[in-house]
């Protein structure tokens, strides 16, 4: 569906928080991100590029109505235009989305398999997430496969919990408390995030199901609500616009093109760019900017949308002319008035050797 753009915002305001999922393999974060957007990613939509980096917009007005099955009472006030979601398959994909030096993510979800509990990859990505220092909430997923579970589809989870025979509520419990224990492992204080008062030490474990559904609204308002709550500051909204590369790829009938992440700012149709290449900088002029329609993802084929201007945050594709050579993961810095574009042209190289190290090791 269709859904209107926001509205222009000015300094002051919050930005949409961006958002990063990470797990071991075969956890459902894929699952997971196709039932929140209702498509089928998992199930070949995006003709197997599952591999690499996708990022979807949720606007306000969705999560509002997919967290509206909370009571009154527990429902979140959605102040952010949205919600950036970047899938991120691999571990090189997450340490090397940075802006300006940190993360791009402001908050991620580590998706766990709720009949397996803390795995190899796992263990990995909470040290990337700690190296980072990435606030990050715990999906426990797969509630659906416990012995006797009668799905609630789409429902809050205490909802749902409350609907279960009692061994089923048992073997949560054991399985709840076991996990805990795994985290405790790793020096970490773990708890169901509705038992848990103090949601900046301790992790909140959300359970959920990407089949059913159920636990989803939890999810949505859990990480809105983190977001606006303790992040005000970085989600703060500023003019000065700041971009990175996620991919460089020809698109029918536009040439070579560019999706990027806008993390802050505003970009506009004719802007004038820097980017780090692979032979040196290249200055080009944005010719278009496009955006999947809302719930959509970047990377799948679908209608995309014309703007004449966009704000962060956004998954966005460029077009503009000799884009060929950009080296994905690098700045794209926006020329302003007063800016010396020559000058922009050797900042842009700055990072090029780390970024080499990424192209060989990808
Ligand atoms: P990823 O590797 O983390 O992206 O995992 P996928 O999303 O590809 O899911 C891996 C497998 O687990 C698939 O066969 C899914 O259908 C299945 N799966 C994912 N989430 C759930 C869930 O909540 N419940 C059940 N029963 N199966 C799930």
């Amino acid at each position: 569906q269709a859904l209107s753009a926001p509205v222009a915002q000015s300094d002051g305001d919050l930005r949409s928080p961006i958002c990063c999922i990470l797990g071991h393999v075969d956890v459902g974060k894929t699952l997971l991100l196709d039932k929140i957007r209702q498509t089928n990613v998992q199930a070949g939509e995006a003709g197997g590029i599952t591999q690499q980096i996708g990022a979807t917009f949720f606007p306000a007005e969705v999560i509002e109505q997919k967290t509206a099955s909370f009571s009154s009472r527990d429902r979140i006030n959605v102040k952010v235009p949205g919600l950036l979601i970047i899938d991120t398959p691999g571990h090189e994909s997450f340490t090397n989305l940075r802006s300006r030096g940190s993360s791009l993510c402001n908050i991620a979800v580590l998706v766990v398999d709720i009949m397996h509990g803390l795995e190899p990859q796992t263990l990995e990505s909470l040290q990337l997430l700690r190296e980072q220092k990435t606030s990050f909430i715990v999906a426990l997923n797969k509630i659906d496969r416990m012995y006797g579970w009668r799905a609630q589809p789409n429902g809050a989870f205490c909802s749902s919990f409350q609907a279960q025979p009692a061994a089923t509520q048992s073997e949560f419990a054991t399985r709840v408390a076991d996990i805990i224990t795994q985290f405790a492992e790793q020096g970490l204080n773990a708890e169901l995030y509705y038992e848990n008062r103090d949601k900046r030490k301790v992790v909140s474990l959300v359970p959920v199901s990407a089949v059913t559904g159920e636990g989803i609204p939890d999810l949505l308002s859990l990480l809105v609500g983190l977001a606006q709550k303790h992040m005000a500051k970085r989600l703060t909204y500023q003019s000065m616009p700041e971009c990175t590369v996620l991919e460089v790829k020809v698109t029918e009938g536009a040439g070579t093109t560019a999706d990027v992440v806008l993390t802050n700012g505003m970009l506009y149709q004719g802007d004038r760019i820097v980017l780090c290449g692979l032979d040196g900088a290249i200055a080009t002029t944005v010719r278009a900017l496009w955006t999947p329609q809302p719930m959509r993802e970047l990377r799948v084929k679908s209608e995309y949308v014309h703007h004449k201007s966009i704000k962060a945050a956004m998954g966005i594709r460029i077009s503009a002319p000799n884009l060929q050579k950009v080296v994905p993961g690098s700045r794209v810095l926006v020329v302003g008035p007063g800016d010396s574009e020559e000058a922009m042209m050797e900042e842009a190289m700055r990072d090029i050797a780390s970024l080499h190290n990424m192209v060989k090791k990808e």
